[in-house]
């Protein structure tokens, strides 16, 4: 596997160096492979037989090996997990580090629905095929093999740069929470969880690049409908489950005010141009005017668009009666939302409770492993590092801001007000995206001009 895997990289390397890949870095860009096919036979998922603690283990020899001081690599066991946090001293004590962050574990696979072994790394047809080869155990070791490069190349960073890996981002997120009250007192977040570019689906030549400064809060709501119940031979003009099947409806028909912050508008105004002409034009008005009904209209009706100008809540489980002859005592059910940043959870409640209408349902904030966060600010240091990292990589290439409709580690980083961004360097067709699906796959082309634009990135911020 080694073998083909360097003769497929080098071919790839050829191909990228079109796009300004200068080979020096190829020893680089193999060992962020090599190490990424070697952490994704490691099976990190949550529950028995959780080799997250190995994949942390087999990152700190890199580190190590890499000239990293054994003291600043340190691993902590947590439950089935364990996180790490390894830190590059900077020059200048006075200035607050800059923080790398991913995460190391990954989405349970199952063998039996994969055409290939999710936990066997192979490389077909020009593409990494593993769990985690997206998310993201390819961007961790893109990350580790970029620091040492830059150490090997002689950098000599002005603030501290710190490498965290969490190792349960993708379940209960615990130690992404405890990672960033260590780190709370840094400048700025690159997390390697978040933002890719795009590639043409018919050319593969690449569209543009989108970073991350913002994501929707998670949370889950539980309404609960009581009734005293009874015999079902005998029934009444209240029944719980037919209150709350009346409820949420009325939530249903409720439509959350829709919202624009300047990422979102950054968003809409850049990438309108790969959008079919009746989606382009609802971005564009919308970005112009938030209350333009049409373009609320159009943008609403498509799953891909309608997170993005807003709050949307929507139910996800219900539960309800006791026995078959019985009428119904209790029924629930959970309304999942994703908060357009910027509004605490406690007034989507009261919103829902409104649009509910019913004094006689009751409504309870339940979501677990989550905070409400604001928006980064668009930094101009931030940008321009991230546009020449880019530009070095993929020159020309569109670079613009997004905001992230899933949660990641940054959430935890922005409650303790620290800005965090979304910067995966990775380049992949949409229709390759299988982030938690079947068949997760990347394209090894993705990986040299990746490490291009770090070793531009990383420097510009922490010299
Ligand atoms: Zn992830």
């Amino acid at each position: 596997m080694r073998k083909s895997t360097g003769a497929i990289l080098s071919l790839a390397l050829m191909a990228g160096s079109a796009l300004a890949a200068t080979p020096d870095h190829q020893d680089a860009a193999h060992q962020a492979l090599d190490l990424a096919e070697k952490s994704i036979a490691l099976r990190s998922v949550a529950g028995d037989g959780n080799q997250t603690p190995q994949v942390a283990a087999l990152f700190r020899d890199a580190l190590i090996k890499g000239g990293f001081a054994p003291a600043d690599v340190v691993i902590t066991p947590y439950k089935d997990t364990a996180y790490l946090i390894a830190r590059w001293p900077g020059s200048d004590p006075a200035l607050k580090p800059l923080v790398i962050s991913g995460h190391m574990d990954v989405v349970e696979a199952k063998a039996s629905d994969w055409t290939h072994d999710p936990f066997k790394p192979q490389i077909e047809n020009g593409y990494l095929l593993g769990r985690g080869s997206t998310d993201m155990k390819l961007d961790d070791t893109l990350a580790i093999a970029a620091l040492l490069e830059l150490k090997k190349e002689g950098y000599k960073p002005r603030r501290d740069i710190i490498l965290e890996f969490s190792g349960d981002e993708e379940t209960t997120m615990a130690t992404g929470a405890i990672i960033a009250s260590k780190l709370a007192n840094a400048e700025l977040v690159l997390n390697m969880d978040g933002a890719n570019g795009t590639l043409d689906e018919k050319t593969g030549k690449p569209d543009y690049f989108t970073w991350e400064g913002a994501e929707k809060t998670y949370a889950d709501f539980r309404l609960t409908v009581t009734n005293p119940g009874g015999h079902s031979s005998e029934p009444r003009a209240v029944n719980a489950i037919d209150e709350l099947a009346a409820d949420l409806l009325h939530i249903q028909q409720h439509r959350f005010k829709p919202e624009l912050n300047d990422l979102s508008r950054s968003y809409f105004v850049n990438a309108a141009r790969w959008q079919k002409p009746d989606i382009a034009s609802a971005m564009k008005a919308f970005a112009a005017n938030p209350s333009d009904e049409k373009a609320i209209r159009t943008l609403s009706a498509d799953p891909a668009f309608i997170g993005r100008i807003g709050t949307t809540c929507v139910v996800t489980m219900i539960d309800g009666g006791h026995a078959l002859n019985a009428l119904p005592q209790r029924a629930t059910a959970n309304i999942n939302c994703r908060i357009f940043p910027g509004h605490p959870r406690a007034a989507i409640m009261e919103e829902l409770r409104q649009a509910a209408h019913d004094p006689g349902m009751t409504i309870e904030d339940v979501t677990e492993g989550s905070v409400e966060t604001a928006a980064s600010p668009m930094r101009p240091d931030v940008v321009q590092a991230i546009e020449h990292g880019m530009h070095v990589a993929y020159p020309g290439v569109p670079v613009f801001a997004a905001m992230s409709s899933g949660a990641s580690d940054s959430m935890w980083f922005r409650s303790h007000g620290v800005p965090s961004y979304g910067i995966s360097p990775i380049f992949i067709k949409n229709s390759d995206s299988f982030m938690h699906g079947l068949n997760e796959r990347t394209p090894v082309s993705a990986i040299a001009p990746a490490m291009e634009d770090l070793l531009v990135l990383i420097p510009d911020l922490s010299h």
